[in-house]
């Protein structure tokens, strides 16, 4: 089987494995009891946690666990809303989590401006400037989109919000591990990340939240997290979370390197075979993500086609696959009705190779020719 839907989960790191194993056998304490076999995991948190800051340049205590990218953005978004009449500014192509949240908040009466992408997915900054007052309370832009990996200009949006005394927040979940980050030349305030997207256990993230940022708990309980996200920790999560994220992040440039010739070498393939489509996105974004958009077939005969084939791909973002409709992402971008309908990702991965590419490109080019 060749797996190429690394945007949507990846392989747990071996490394990564082998770390978490110890807390979930030998070491089960709850970290929060006051006798002496607590301490191995209350120590191994905070020093996962210093691990974590190290690799997004953030202090320790501005890393706080949660449980992924989902509860990240909506505690991110729910936590620094002060009043039901907020006005929040995000883009048209964030992920549900954060789409859903806002959604939410708008039925309770929020107002919320969703701005415009151009068509390569990226959100201008004079767009912000033009829809932003001394009203908003939140920006949140994605880093990087799920579906055409596209990155966004995070650091300029970011100054612009703080211009406005507004509060920058954005969705790194496809970002953390894969491109180098740094929360303060970012400028951001709040950060969201998952670990299952970077090789680590799903069911575990962080929010990066800056020193003076108000924000209130969403999930009430004990005290865990310095009382602001209740709950019993995932210590051997963290673990493998931490571990994995370090990994990743002292190899990224090698990484990045080969697969951005391996997406090369899969485009290429495409191109020699005279396959008609358009590749989606900003050719500068996120290494490994591949979005295509080919004519005359649609992206789910496509995905099933080639899952016969043993190949696992995906028609858009995880939660759109299934769906026979044109996703969010590529209306925004306004890819011709044409082609959008035949929209794939195809996002490699450490576990791929360039053979896997070939045979990828390969097999849609068969089962194109097959449909004439
Ligand atoms: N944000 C983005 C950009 C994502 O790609 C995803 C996952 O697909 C999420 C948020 C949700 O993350 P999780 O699966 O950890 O809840």
């Amino acid at each position: 089987m060749i797996y190429a839907d690394n945007a949507a989960t990846t392989r747990l790191d071996i490394d990564a494995l082998h770390a978490m194993l110890p807390w979930l056998q030998e070491e089960f304490g709850n970290p929060s009891q006051p006798y002496s076999f607590a301490q191995a995991p209350r120590k191994v948190i905070s020093d996962s946690r210093e691990l974590i800051a190290s690799c997004i340049g953030a202090n320790a205590d501005e890393i706080y666990f949660t449980s992924g990218g989902t509860e990240s953005d909506n505690w991110a978004i729910l936590g620094t809303l002060d009043n039901a009449k907020a006005h929040i500014i995000t883009s048209k192509i964030e992920h549900h989590a954060i789409l859903n949240t806002c959604k939410y908040l708008e039925d309770c009466g929020a107002n919320i401006t969703y701005l415009d992408v151009d068509s390569t997915g990226i959100v201008l900054p004079k767009m912000l400037l033009n829809q932003i007052s001394h009203k908003t309370n939140l920006v949140s832009i994605m880093f990087a989109n799920n579906e055409i990996g596209t990155i966004e200009p995070i650091s300029e949006l970011a100054s612009i919000a703080h211009e406005n005394h507004s509060i920058f927040h954005t969705d790194a979940v496809q970002a953390v591990g894969h491109v180098p980050i740094n929360v303060n030349s970012l400028n951001v305030d709040l950060l969201s990340a998952s670990a299952h997207k970077f090789n680590g256990p799903k069911g575990i993230g962080f929010l990066y939240i800056r020193r003076g940022i108000k924000i209130k708990p969403i999930v009430h309980g004990g005290k865990q997290e310095r009382r602001m996200r209740a709950g019993t920790e995932n210590v051997a999560a963290i673990v493998g979370m931490a571990t994995a994220l370090k990994k990743n992040c002292d190899n990224l440039f090698a990484i990045s390197q080969n697969l951005r010739t391996i997406k090369d070498i899969f485009l290429n393939t495409l191109e020699r075979n005279k396959v008609d489509f358009i590749c989606n996105g900003d050719p500068l974004g996120i290494p490994g993500n591949t979005s295509i958009s080919v004519r005359g077939i649609s992206g789910e005969t496509l995905l099933h086609r080639l899952d016969l084939k043993k190949i696992a791909i995906s028609t858009g973002s995880a939660c759109d696959s299934g769906s026979t409709q044109i996703s969010h992402v590529i209306k925004a971008i306004g890819v011709p009705n044409e082609y959008a309908e035949g929209t794939v990702r195809i996002s490699f991965g450490s576990n791929n190779t360039i053979d896997d590419a070939i045979k990828i490109a390969e097999a849609i080019v068969d089962v194109l020719r097959k449909r004439n």
